[in-house]
């Protein structure tokens, strides 16, 4: 074997490694971009070379939030929603959104129900002057929901007249999971997504420094103060809680996971319930879900799962986490 072969050989492997190196993510550029949306503050980190993937990414979730808004005029939602009783076409995007609704409402026999939007537009949760509706109009927009109701042909869509639809029970979580495969094909392969407490993360942090860690709020305190964290690689980490909208009253904790047989929100000693999964959307409307089923029937509900894992934080600050979410907690 000659000089000139092993310098060619050499060459090639330097090539290789040359090639190598720049795909780790440790070398790419740290970036970060927000935006407001879903009425949500969402936090996109992901480390890229392109300096407008994020910005493009941003440009999506307006986009979505153009179809699958309540209240912006011309979304399919808002269409559906006045129509009539009429069919209505919609995307393919909320045709696949209004899908996934309906199997977390089958899963759990109605707990979630994205018909509730009737018995939601009787409450302010933000407002300055927060009151409970009226128990007779509350009773009324309650006999209004029901997800059975809600016929999805192919694209096209027909709710009763009267009914309404109301996806914030998972768009979010179903968009981050958009995000995510859109920056995943573009090359990401270490990032954070934060759709105001719907985490998705991809891979791990850079340079070997091991999984996402990804704090889960403590229902009872403010912002950002975490309860636990979780390893999160490759990862949704979803949790619905009291405390993202609502009031106090007299007392009592009025807050927008809505019990859809009686419009009123859920109480039965949960304060969140936090999902761990590879697929946001389902994770997202899980969590609602095992929300309102409360924690012996949620449990059940998510041990009959594969891929699925939970954790239910209570009002006296217990935390009851399946095996597999348990495995995942930051000690
Ligand atoms: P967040 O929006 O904070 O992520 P959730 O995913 O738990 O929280 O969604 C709560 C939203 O879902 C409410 O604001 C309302 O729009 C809708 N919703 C409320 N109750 C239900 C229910 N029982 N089933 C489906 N959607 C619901
Ligand atoms: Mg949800």
């Amino acid at each position: 074997m000659g000089d000139g072969h092993v310098r060619r050989v050499l060459a090639v492997l330097l090539t290789v490694l040359f090639v190598s190196g720049a795909c780790v993510a440790g070398s790419e550029t740290k970036r970060t971009a927000t935006g407001f949306y879903f009425d949500t503050v969402v936090t996109l980190t992901a480390y890229t070379d392109d300096p407008e993937l994020l910005n493009e990414a941003l440009e999506e979730c307006a986009r979505y939030e153009g179809l699958l808004s309540k209240t912006l005029p011309e979304s399919d939602v808002w269409r559906i929603n006045h129509a009539g009783g009429q069919p209505v076409t919609v995307s393919d995007e909320t045709a696949e959104v209004l899908e996934l609704a309906q199997m977390v409402s089958r899963l759990s026999g109605g707990a979630f129900d994205a018909t509730v939007a009737p018995a939601m537009a009787l409450w302010d949760f933000t407002g300055d002057d927060p009151k409970v509706p009226d128990p007779a109009e509350l009773a009324e927009a309650a006999q209004k929901v029901d997800y059975t109701k809600l016929i999805l042909a192919g694209n096209a869509v027909t709710l009763p007249e009267g009914m309404q639809i109301d996806l914030g029970g998972v768009a979010k979580g179903w968009i981050a999971d958009k995000i995510a495969e859109l920056l995943r094909q573009r090359g990401v392969t270490s990032g954070l997504l934060n759709f105001g407490g719907n985490v998705v993360t991809i891979g791990e942090k850079p340079d070997g420094a091991g999984a996402w860690r990804v704090g889960i709020q403590n229902p009872e305190e403010p912002r950002g103060d975490h309860l636990v964290a979780l390893y999160a690689k490759d990862l949704a980490v979803v949790t619905s809680g009291t405390y993202e909208r609502g009031f106090d009253l007299d007392g009592v904790r009025y807050h927008h996971i809505l019990d859809p047989d009686t419009g009123m929100p859920v109480q039965n000693g949960l304060t969140g319930v936090t999902v761990v999964g590879p697929d946001s959307g389902l994770d997202d409307g899980l969590s609602t879900a095992l929300f309102v089923l409360g924690l012996e029937e949620g449990i059940r509900l998510v041990d009959s799962m594969e891929g699925v894992e939970a954790l239910f934080i209570t009002d006296e600050g217990k935390i009851m986490a399946t095996p597999g979410a348990a495995a995942l907690v930051v000690s």
